[in-house]
């Protein structure tokens, strides 16, 4: 059962992982997390002090030194993603991790209200984004022994809920895109390829959605890290394909 793994302290020592939306939230805790649990992460975000400040903590931690690497996915274009695979191939050689954290919630508002701007920044974070870099760093995921693609889904991407405009069809092609991918690769590739549902989850993202909740109501990020560890290291070799739930 994932959301009960106990990762071993070494889990992924020796490897190699990029966290997207690594500055805040469920994605700094994760970095922080495969950090302690031995792997050179590299932080790709576009706030930078935000991402040194990660970077800060997993050195005070006393753990392997990570890697900032600067993006803005909204603005970036497919040069931009292969200029990527370059840096992290001379940096790193390999890549045996890439988890897409990295979200824009976009307008709550009923469809007919929906804006296109705002239609098309979300689908282009949430997908595009997400297709784009997957895309670039294949041949460098290829070059380790085992690699896991995670990306993130939600409930809204299993049920379309009112008012969840582009968010909610964003999950449902993430989810469409991971078994796409998933299942392409399934059988003759070193790689698999997993959606986690993070459910409600303590961040700006979960208040902004839910203003008038108290917080302290929903689970912290730390929480939700055993199903991250388990797909995240070599104790999940037999999963390609699911969505999971991390609660
Ligand atoms: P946060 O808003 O706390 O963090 C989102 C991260 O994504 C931030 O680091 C943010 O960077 C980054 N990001 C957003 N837009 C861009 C962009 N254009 N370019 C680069 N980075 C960007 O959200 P959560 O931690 O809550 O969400 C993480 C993931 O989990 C998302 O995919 C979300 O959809 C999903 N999720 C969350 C749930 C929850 O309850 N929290 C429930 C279900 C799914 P910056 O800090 O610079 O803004």
């Amino acid at each position: 059962n994932p959301k009960s793994y106990q990762a071993p302290d070494r889990l992924l020592e020796n490897k190699v992982i990029a966290v997207t939306g690594a500055g805040d939230g469920i994605g700094a805790v994760a970095a922080k997390t495969f950090a302690a649990h031995g792997a050179t992460v590299i932080l790709i975000g576009r706030t930078v002090p935000k991402l040194e400040a990660v970077y800060d903590e997993i050195e005070a931690a006393g753990g392997p030194q990570p890697g900032i690497y600067p993006i803005c996915l909204n603005g970036a274009v497919e040069k931009d993603y292969q200029d990527m695979h370059d840096r992290l191939e001379e940096s790193f050689g390999k890549l045996d991790g890439l988890l897409h954290n990295a979200g824009e919630l976009g307008q709550r508002t009923p469809i007919a209200n929906y804006k296109l701007e705002s239609w098309q920044k979300v689908m282009q974070v949430n997908v595009t984004a997400q297709f784009l870099m997957t895309k670039s760093l294949l041949p460098l995921l290829e070059k380790a022994d085992h690699a896991s693609i995670i990306f993130t889904s939600s409930g809204v991407g299993r049920v379309g809920k009112p008012f969840w405009g582009a968010y909610a069809v964003s999950k449902f092609a993430t989810e469409g895109l991971c078994q796409v991918l998933a299942n392409e690769l399934d059988g003759t590739s070193n790689i698999r390829v997993n959606c986690i549902n993070p459910g409600a989850t303590r961040t700006r993202m979960r208040a902004a959605a839910y203003p008038a909740e108290n917080p302290a109501s929903v689970k912290t990020p730390q929480e939700i890290m055993p199903t991250y560890l388990y797909l995240m290291g070599d104790d999940s070799l037999d999963i390609t394909g699911q969505s999971v739930d991390a609660q």
